[in-house]
């Protein structure tokens, strides 16, 4: 009887509760329930970073993702799934095979990784080194190796300083270092204006061009490089050389620091080694493999559907590893959040766009051509769609969980973020900061005065051990992570969605 009573009891107190429960409270309960309990995350990534597989600019391999990943969102219920070209002349590039070994005084096999862009060796191909410690001042370079190079290997660079293990390599954010971001009063960090910035990476990302046309005309048969890197990790991204009339750079490779330190060293002793390597790669162009992948959940409300939340990661990678981290784990949980929204069944107000960009290693090539299809010329004002989009969300951060928010000093969307993220904050996600922060695709958008927000994400061992690195691998990414960075996501493009007004635009000085 007494169990009774007290059921009873219990029933009219969650009854009475329930009422008091919002639409929100309820759409975040179904959102959470859906992106924890069945989370597809896991299984998409893994079949993008194992099946697939790296997926560089141009390449075939890109496009073969990009239809696989495309079948995907047509399946989860996306509308209007598509491909946009956003480049008409980016080449493709693959590697065959390839070897590094170290021949005399003794054997040494070298754990190498070419560069993007490198042709291929002529068979297997044998060679004394020569070490050029920098192609900065080509003038001493010429003076001093003209005439000296035919037959060598070129070593390039000095020896690497060693990256302590004493350092720490994984990072997760604590609570003092979120306040700070989020305590700061401005910004720190400049933003470049999009055409200084691509004027400037046009210049800089070719600067070793002179250098390796020298070397090559000079009969050396290879360059090697290195990067300081933690245990070996090997570092070779670039070259920038993608478009189908450039330069095809000689052999080149980037070797693991150790092997590039040991060489280094012998020479310095007086001591020559010889290498044997080969590089087998193939140059096409198929224009066709250059393309954005754009979906949409579209809206329904008759007022807010012509306007627009668009979310957005870069599906391209380098290909020494199978970009898992640099940014397969990113484009799927943009996917996972709008699975999530689609099997909820909510009917967004406004048009819920993704767009996958590609081409972002090199210069945000994918955002770019987007931005200017749809919200004009580069060089002139931004058009009148520009100003139906509400905000645009980027993920590009490496795997970790979203602890915050960027506000790319647009001090007047603070307010939207902190009541968005006030309901998740037991999902760790609190910092909102006034800085901004630079190098992927959000700044296009920014460029053309949307309201664009890249999310703070715990490092992990993003920058030390697999940013570009031949270990961007699945094994690098953490579940829970990504469903907690779908669930975020999903609640955050809710929240924007169901707001009166669109997120207020920064006002520019
Ligand atoms: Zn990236």
């Amino acid at each position: 009887m007494k169990k009774i009573i007290s059921l009873v009891l219990l029933i009219g107190i969650s009854l009475n509760s329930y009422s008091q429960v919002t639409d929100e409270a309820i759409v975040l309960s179904k959102i959470r329930n859906e992106g924890f309990k069945n989370s597809e995350a896991m299984t998409m990534l893994k079949q993008l970073s194992d099946v697939y597989g790296q997926r560089l600019t141009g390449s075939n391999e890109y496009f073969e993702a990009a239809k696989w990943i495309s079948s995907q969102m047509k399946q989860i219920g996306l509308q209007n799934v598509h491909f946009e070209n956003y480049c008409s002349d980016c080449r493709g590039w693959d590697i065959n095979s390839f070897n590094v070994e170290m021949i005399a005084p003794n054997y040494m096999h070298i754990s190498a990784y070419p560069l993007a862009m490198a042709r291929s060796t002529d068979g297997i191909i044998s060679g004394e080194i020569v070490n050029i410690t920098s192609f900065r001042d080509m003038e001493k370079v010429r003076d001093e190796f003209s005439g000296k190079l035919k037959g060598k290997i070129i070593l390039l660079g000095k020896e690497p300083k060693k990256k302590s293990l004493e350092e720490s390599i994984y990072f997760r954010y604590d609570e003092k270092e979120l306040k700070k971001m989020k305590d700061q009063l401005k910004t720190n960090v400049k933003v470049t204006p999009l055409p200084e910035l691509f004027e400037s990476w046009k210049i800089g990302d070719k600067s070793d061009e002179e250098f390796l046309k020298f070397v090559e005309g000079e009969g050396a048969l290879a360059v090697l490089k290195t990067r300081p890197m933690y245990l070996g990790v090997l570092h070779p991204d670039g070259t920038y050389y993608y478009k189908k009339d450039d330069f095809k750079p000689l052999p080149y490779f980037t070797i693991m620091p150790e092997h590039f330190g040991r060489l280094y060293r012998m020479l310095k002793q007086n001591i020559t080694p010889s290498l044997r390597l080969n590089l087998e790669t193939d140059f096409y162009h198929d224009s066709g493999n250059n393309v954005n992948i754009i979906g949409q959940l579209s809206g329904n409300d008759p007022k807010l559907k012509t306007e627009e939340i668009i979310i957005g990661a870069h599906f391209d990678s380098w290909h020494s590893g199978t970009g898992a981290t640099d940014n397969g784990a990113s484009c799927i949980v943009l996917v996972e959040a709008l699975r999530i929204l689609k099997r909820i069944g909510y009917q967004p107000k406004r048009t819920i766009k993704v767009g996958l960009w590609g081409g972002e290693e090199q210069a945000f090539l994918g955002s770019a051509a987007y931005a200017e299809k749809h919200f004009g010329k580069l060089h002139e004002k931004p058009n009148a769609a520009s100003k139906k989009v509400s905000a645009y969300l980027n993920l590009d951060n490496g795997a970790g969980a979203i602890r915050g928010i960027y506000l790319q000093n647009n001090e007047l969307a603070r307010p939207v973020f902190e009541d968005i993220f006030s309901p998740v904050s037991n999902l760790n996600t609190t910092s909102i900061t006034i800085e901004n922060t630079l190098s992927t695709d959000h700044e296009t958008f920014d460029y053309y005065n949307i309201p664009s927000f890249q999310f703070i994400q715990d490092k992990l061992d993003y920058n030390t051990v697999t940013h570009h690195t031949n270990l961007d691998v699945l094994e690098y990414v953490p579940e829970n992570d990504m469903m907690k960075n779908a669930v975020i996501l999903a609640w955050t493009i809710y929240s924007l969605d169901t707001m009166k007004e669109k997120v207020p635009r920064k006002i520019k000085n």
